[in-house]
């Protein structure tokens, strides 16, 4: 399996492996600079993204890092911390008769608690529910005008999705029997909230560094970043998805540990400029007000999430069939029984760590929503293995070294 993602590296790597060797040949050498002068042993960069997590682990790029140096995935994955609560209230909403719409891991999702016996959309489906997966909202607004029965579609993304919700509303591609529940999540404030609680347990390292969103950096820009590198006082490199953007983000967050600085730089500038997107940020701003938002397992980030204006509020799920807002007040963990999701999110925690995995919960019968999406961590690591799974399997087969 080891060679298997070695060769997959190889293949996708063959115009650049030489580029390669030498980055990761830095990489090593930064490393032992840097953990010697500082005299620590393990140092942590998070790469945020479930997009990054997914490349670092399907090129096995974790197996071309000197020992102690970590890469923790973070709470990237937007499917992974919709909160139960609103997976109920969809459920709730397919079963008075509401057409729901939902992306293909949205449907899958469960909730902890059941609404009339169904934990996810798909059984509610299966019960009866007129539940409909679509790969995006001008999908389900075509389905939605050809029927005409009252329908939600389930607005979930960071904020490389917003604009696409933005623009339906403001360019009049929904039709009246259509409304958006807006699940909308923003990232700094996650990223902030993940940086925070990697500095509560003095047994750990903190993250030392940040391998920032490409695709969201696309739309915000990479100045969104300036505060966790000026308050943090860690280097944050926005960087692309080929094996090759991820080393050469790793190795200039090493760079700069080694220099003492740090700054916000882009990697990925074939897509990503320092203002981002301004179009597609005043079309958010137009149809959206910041608000504090809850995320799963997490519970609730100030202004970390997007909803409807009332100037919009034709559109609103929320305001159309009264869909309950989940309050600070009715916060409640919301993670199955034994799943360690909230952890692996902040990056406390691998896949590994928790006992269910690839036990009782896989990407074909998942528990927690990690393992649901193809941006979930446990869903990555479920699919494509990492060092420590096969660091785990070599220990049981014996063959550890
Ligand atoms: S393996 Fe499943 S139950 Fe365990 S943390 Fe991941 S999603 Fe949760």
């Amino acid at each position: 399996m080891f060679s298997k993602l070695y060769l997959e590296l190889e293949r996708e790597l063959r115009y650049n492996k030489r580029a390669a060797e030498a980055v990761e040949n830095k990489i090593h050498r930064l490393f032992i600079e840097y953990s010697g002068r500082e005299g620590v042993e393990r140092l942590k960069i998070m790469d945020f993204c479930g997009t990054h997590e997914w490349s670092i682990t399907y090129y096995g790029l974790r197996s071309l890092m000197p020992r102690g140096l970590e890469l923790v995935a973070g709470p990237g994955c937007p499917v992974c911390v919709v909160p139960s609560h609103y997976i109920e209230e969809a459920i709730k909403l397919s079963f008075e008769g509401v057409v729901v719409y939902a992306y293909g891991d949205v449907y899958k999702l469960r909730a902890k608690r059941s609404v009339k016996g169904a934990f996810s959309l798909s059984e509610a489906r299966s019960l009866g529910a007129d539940v409909r997966v679509v790969q995006d909202v001008l999908s389900a607004a075509r389905d939605a005008s050809s029927h005409g029965k009252p329908s939600v579609f389930i607005a979930v993304g960071f904020e490389t999705a917003a604009p696409a919700y933005a623009w339906a509303i403001l360019r009049d591609h929904l039709p009246g029997n259509l409304k958006l529940l807006s699940l909308v999540k923003l990232t700094p404030p996650a990223m902030f909230y993940s940086l925070e609680v990697s500095r509560e347990k003095p047994t750990e390292p903190p993250i030392s560094g940040v391998i920032a969103p490409g695709h969201v950096s696309t739309i915000t820009g990479a100045k969104a970043w300036v505060p966790v590198a000026e308050n943090y006082g860690i280097p944050v490199v926005v960087s692309g998805f080929e094996p090759l953007d991820v080393l050469v983000s790793i190795l200039e967050i090493l760079r700069q540990l080694v220099a003492g600085r740090a700054e916000v730089v882009i990697e990925y500038k074939r897509s990503v400029s320092w203002h981002g997107d301004v179009k597609a940020q005043s079309a958010v701003n137009r149809v959206f007000e910041v608000v504090d938002d809850a995320w799963r397992g997490i519970g609730f980030l100030p202004k970390s999430g997007l909803r409807i204006r009332d100037n919009y509020r034709r559109h609103d799920a929320i305001a159309e069939y009264g869909v309950r807002e989940l309050k600070p007040g009715m916060w409640e963990k919301d993670m199955p029984p034994g799943c360690r999701c909230a952890e692996v999110v902040l990056g406390k925690a691998y896949p590994t760590h928790c006992p269910l995995f690839m036990k009782s919960c896989t990407p074909l019968k998942p528990i927690g929503p990690c393992m649901v999406s193809i941006e979930g961590t446990c869903a990555i690591w479920a699919r494509y293995g990492s060092r420590e799974f096969l660091d785990e399997l070599a220990r049981e087969i014996g063959e550890a070294s």
